[in-house]
């Protein structure tokens, strides 16, 4: 075990505790050095870009314009189960912020993933002269791109959900894609890949294994790219983009975050990149009106002991004595993103940790409520808003905000397996 001074959450997490941990070196700023406005902004004009061709090869998307995007919807009878399973009270309103029902992926994935993929195949296409700027993007999902993709491999390592997303995009594109699915890894992922032509590799090991396989077999072929879940700035880009949707979904629910209104957003955290890419768009959207929050599971919160040591990736559970098992699946990460856990630094308000016990009750009572299913691995967001409206620092302006769970996967978890551990 390595040496760190002793502090009271380390001291919590080691003994697999829920401990809640509000962040001092909260600022709210972010000088932009390794991620950008102006990147953020460039990866939503490349969606755009894309639009025509998403609505071709994905017509489920015919009804977004070839946008995904989900649904930003109240649930009331969720916030009184809460209310009651929690022995708080919530005046404002909760809602669920949908992207377990995204299109073409099911989970929070189809954003960085699929803009990952996309721009990819934007630039391969037009340093081959097959694509002009300006031209109708439509064309992509045409044979001669298909034959040109199938000349590039892309190879990517996840838990599940990321390999699901970059998988489906890329083979319907016609890249030569490659997965390597950790341990943890469901098997209805694997085979759904398979079906789709991904070659799916397995690992006995964890999700850090997986990535670093992934990255070796990448490393040495110019014609291969690998999707870095671990630092890639592309993924972090496409979350981001969350924010100037759900700036919309605001208005049209008549939300103004404003002090007198501020808005708490709890989300599920793994690597740091999903959560962390749509905290960046959500604080420069919106600054001190929004407050972030994320949840992880007690046996493998990476990012919470990133952040409270200081250590970044330089700290593994496993340093802890923590065995980072756990059946949230999309969560179960040892070692947090460095470039997401720099960014969240002074981004990110705070962190709680999540019993496995409580997902599963989460996921059954959310379905019989509000008829919405959500993975159990995402309902990690909901017990944070206890936390938040029991401290002293937050309760005040928690009692007078809105709350929004990100809902971070379901869609495509089929039927039989919803409530398996
Ligand atoms: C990937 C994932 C997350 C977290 O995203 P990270 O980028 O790994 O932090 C949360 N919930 C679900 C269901 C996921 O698949």
């Amino acid at each position: 075990m390595k040496e760190f001074a002793k502090d009271k959450h380390v001291e919590q997490m080691k003994e697999y505790k829920e401990v809640f941990w509000v962040n001092d070196g909260y600022t709210g700023i972010y000088d932009d050095t390794e991620i950008t406005e102006e990147m953020v902004r460039e990866a939503s004009d490349r969606l755009k870009r894309f639009a025509p061709y998403i609505m071709k090869a994905f017509p489920e998307t015919v009804e977004t314009g070839g946008i995904i995007e989900s649904p930003l919807r109240e649930i009331p009878e969720m916030k009184k189960y809460l209310e009651n399973r929690y022995g708080i009270s919530v005046p404002g309103k909760v809602f669920l912020k949908c992207d377990s029902h995204l299109a073409v992926s099911g989970s929070v994935k189809a954003r960085g993933g699929i803009y990952e993929i996309l721009k990819l195949a934007e630039k391969i296409a037009l340093e081959e002269g097959l694509l002009r700027e300006g031209d109708d993007y439509s064309v992509m999902a045409g044979e001669e791109f298909r034959k040109l993709f199938s000349g590039y491999k892309v190879a990517v390592g996840s838990t599940g959900n990321l390999g699901l997303s970059i998988g489906i995009i890329s083979a319907e594109l016609g890249f030569d894609v490659t997965v390597h699915m950790s341990a943890d890894a469901r098997q209805w992922k694997k085979d759904m890949l398979r079906s789709k032509g991904v070659t799916v590799v397995e690992y006995p090991d964890d999700y850090q294994k997986a990535v670093a396989e992934g990255r070796k077999t990448a490393a040495d072929n110019p014609k291969c790219h690998f999707v870095d879940d671990e630092s890639s700035k592309d993924l972090f880009c496409g979350y981001a983009v969350a924010s100037e949707r759900i700036k919309k979904q605001f208005e049209e629910q008549g939300i103004m975050p404003s002090e007198e209104n501020p808005v708490f957003v709890y989300l599920p955290c793994g690597v740091g990149g999903a959560p962390g890419g749509v905290t960046y768009g959500l604080k420069k959207m919106f600054g001190d009106n929004i407050h972030c929050f994320f949840a992880e599971p007690t046996h493998a919160p990476c990012m919470m002991l990133g952040l409270v040591t200081g250590k970044h990736d330089e700290i593994s559970c496993r340093d802890i004595g923590i065995d980072g098992k756990t059946n949230a699946d999309g969560l179960a990460v040892g070692r947090p993103s460095p470039l997401v856990s720099n960014v969240m630094e002074t981004l990110l308000e705070g962190a709680y940790t999540v019993d496995d016990a409580q997902l599963i009750p989460l996921a059954e009572n959310l379905l019989e409520l509000e008829e919405i299913y959500i993975e159990p691995s995402a309902c990690a967001a909901f017990p944070g808003i206890k936390d938040i409206v029991l401290s002293d620092k937050y309760k005040d302006s928690a009692a007078k905000g809105t709350h929004v769970f990100w809902a971070t996967g379901g869609s495509m978890v089929p039927l039989e397996l919803r409530f398996e551990d």
